[in-house]
């Protein structure tokens, strides 16, 4: 049986490891639309590749670009906010979320609120809207697989146990590139350093992410979304090698891990073929190459990201919208050589003391918050300059 799948965000690193699997089954799938942000060129190689139905840049200038690299072809083009979220309208079988930032909120609200499957890489869409997001979701009947590799590594420890039995989730950290380093090493790392991960190989804004181990905070606040267990029940351990992806320990002191090697194919894989499971060619685990798997705590006087993600989430409302939003404009500024990296945690938390909102009820009310968040994030750039 041909399944139908559209993926939001098909340019980048996550779109691509769903390609590979879509193109390692190619009568499994059948491709409905593929959105990406202004890459008219890419986007419309892979539409004419997968026989996609539908190709959409998010930016509207790019639009004449696609239409011009799809000339010839029956692939329908569009661009623009709206044009990207009629495209998650399309009813497809699967869609994957892997649009990056807030930018993926509204596409991923227009799923919800058709229905199907969404499996779910764009973490700031939940940290923003858990609520709104998970009520759409429950309108609908929509299905929402978590494909972040800890919670989908949680959300498989958790098949067939009650979640009542939980007794702590253990979401497991790499690190980051610099984990080894002291505070004054760390005011000096560059964006180069910053932007190579040990482990994993992702787009720039989570790489960040990953350094500062703002990455680990946005998970915590996706993970109290996506397993209801109480926020003093999940922790977080750093685990250098990214073997261990996450854990759950049960009332009776059973922990269950998932292990894999450091690919998202893996946890894509598993969100594509779920419930069942799918052949991959992947390199399979040699545990006795890896040798030893180690764990130890967080660092948060040199890392505070994990910190002010759990503060965020335990003042609730507004703050995790805004802490998303102004970890954007930092990051986004970092990379621009605007501001040092010990700058990055410095503007979220500075943005999170000046600007407060009531708690969003709706798409529209994130939406404000995180525009003027940005506002509020982009002057207290401006106090971290570094020229
Ligand atoms: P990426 O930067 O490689 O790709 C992002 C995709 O989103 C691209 O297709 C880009 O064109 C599109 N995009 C960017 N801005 C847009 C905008 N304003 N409007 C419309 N489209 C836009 O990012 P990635 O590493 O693939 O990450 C995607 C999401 O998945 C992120 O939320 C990230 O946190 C999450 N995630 C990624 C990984 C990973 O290994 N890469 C792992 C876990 C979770
Ligand atoms: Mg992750």
């Amino acid at each position: 049986m041909t399944r139908s799948i559209t993926i939001l965000g098909a340019t980048g690193s996550i779109g691509a490891s769903t390609l590979d699997l879509v193109r390692s089954n190619p009568d499994k799938w059948r491709v409905g639309a593929l959105t990406a942000n202004c890459s008219a060129d890419e986007l419309a190689r892979l539409a004419r590749a997968f026989g996609a139905r539908l190709a959409v840049v998010g930016d509207e200038t790019c639009l004449g670009d696609l239409k011009a690299a799809l000339a010839g072809t029956t692939i329908e083009a569009a661009g623009g906010s709206g044009a990207l979220r009629d495209a998650a309208r399309i009813p497809v079988d699967m869609t994957v979320a892997a649009i990056v930032g807030c930018a993926g909120l509204a596409p991923v609200m227009a799923a919800a609120e058709r229905g199907g499957t969404i499996a779910l890489a764009n973490k700031e869409a939940l940290v923003s809207a858990g609520e709104i997001l998970k009520s759409a979701v429950e309108r609908s009947g929509a299905t929402l697989l978590p494909t972040d590799s800890e919670h989908n590594a949680i959300f498989q420890c958790l098949s067939g146990n009650s979640i009542a039995d939980v007794r702590r989730i253990i979401l497991t950290a790499s690190g980051g590139p610099f984990r080894t380093l002291d505070a004054d090493q760390l005011k000096t790392v560059t964006r180069e350093q910053a932007l190579k991960h040990p482990n994993w190989e992702m787009g720039a804004k989570i790489t960040i992410d990953s350094a500062t181990m703002m990455n680990k905070g946005l998970e915590f606040i996706e993970a109290h979304h996506l397993f209801p267990v109480g926020l003093d029940k999940i922790e977080i351990v750093v685990h250098p090698q990214s073997i261990v992806h996450s854990m759950v320990e049960y009332r009776d002191r059973s922990t269950l891990a998932q292990l894999g090697p450091s690919d998202m194919r893996v946890p894509i894989a598993s969100c594509l073929a779920w419930p069942e499971r799918m052949q991959t060619e992947l390199k399979p685990l040699n545990l006795a190459e890896i040798g030893q798997l180690t764990f130890e705590p967080t660092n948060e006087t040199l890392f505070p990201a994990t910190r002010i993600c759990r503060e965020a989430i335990d003042a609730g409302g507004a703050a995790p919208a805004i802490l998303n939003a102004a970890n954007e404009i930092a990051v986004a500024a970092f990379l621009d050589g605007q501001i040092g990296f010990m700058d990055i945690t410095a503007v979220v938390e500075s943005t999170l003391s000046k600007y407060t909102a009531d708690a969003p009820g709706t798409l529209d009310d994130v939406l404000h918050v995180d525009a003027q968040a940005r506002s509020y994030a982009k002057e207290a750039l401006e106090s971290h300059a570094l020229v």
